[in-house]
């Protein structure tokens, strides 16, 4: 059994309560992937330890690899995104985007850019912001399309997903099985392969494109329109189901209700 111990940084994602007074923490890290780390109830200090281990913060972890789980022996804070916990629309939006990001990564997986795309992400929540539901929404769903970017399950918004043609606008199909758009030759050339294939307004895949490749500050100055919002959510949603591994039976806009029922009204920033 090895008993090294590693030093990181990272951010925690979700934390679980485990046996009576054990707590399991998942943390992604820039250097070791996601890791699962087990704070011990026994352990010394374990109440400091946990009050460091709270979402929202960059931290600096020592934990010991076992054979069967991994132990945290020491933390420190090094920065806390202390304003997203100043609204609460800001708070859900950011706890609904760990808890996805958690549900969609792998252990272990060494991905930079990931680390990176967090820190830049929570650090654009970080200066206590109130938004909209409808904003919220579409800012969760712009993370979802990057995450899955990243994650090698880009959606084809552009070109024809079977001939490669680009696509020409009010021209095209939408399949979210397959990943994206489908121009109306090789529809009308293949009715069978594409019978689920569905009308989408040109906007709502603007929309689509705008908040996967866009930066963050730059998608809350769009005004968003209430119909549109509607069949974006319901668009990512799909992709999601589709395209992550994971458990999707609930919408991912479900976390930033906070009991208020989601409206798509016109609304802008
Ligand atoms: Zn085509």
């Amino acid at each position: 059994m090895s008993w090294s111990s590693i030093k990181t940084e990272g951010i925690v994602l979700t934390v679980v309560p485990v046996r009576e007074a054990d707590r399991a923490y998942n943390i992604l890290t820039p250097t070791h992937g996601k890791l699962e780390i087990i704070g011990r109830g026994a352990q010394k200090g374990l109440a400091k330890l946990a009050s460091h281990l709270e979402p929202f913060a960059v931290v600096d972890v020592e934990i010991i690899r076992g054979q069967h789980s991994t132990t945290v022996i020491s933390v420190d804070r090094q920065f806390t995104f202390k304003k997203i916990s100043n609204e609460l629309s800001t708070r859900l939006l950011a706890q609904s985007s760990l808890i996805l990001l958690n549900r969609y990564t792998h252990e272990l997986t060494d991905d930079q850019a990931s680390y990176q795309d967090l820190v830049d992400w929570l650090s654009f929540l970080n200066v206590g912001r109130d938004f909209s539901a409808t904003r919220s929404t579409f800012l969760l769903g712009a993370f979802l399309l990057k995450l899955m970017k990243r994650s090698g399950y880009d959606v084809e918004l552009v070109n024809c997903l079977a001939c490669r043609n680009e696509i020409a606008p009010s021209d095209f199909r939408w399949h979210a099985g397959k990943g994206g758009l489908v121009c109306s030759d090789c529809v009308s050339a293949d009715k069978e392969e594409w019978f689920t294939a569905r009308n989408i307004e040109d906007d709502v895949i603007k929309l689509l494109r705008f908040a996967r490749d866009s930066r963050y500050e730059d998608l809350i100055r769009l005004a968003l329109s209430g119909v549109h919002m509607e069949s974006f959510a319901n668009m990512v949603h799909d992709l999601v189901s589709f395209h992550l591994p994971g458990r999707y039976d609930r919408p991912f806009w479900e976390g930033i209700l906070a009991d208020v029922e989601l409206e798509f009204q016109p609304e802008s920033v």
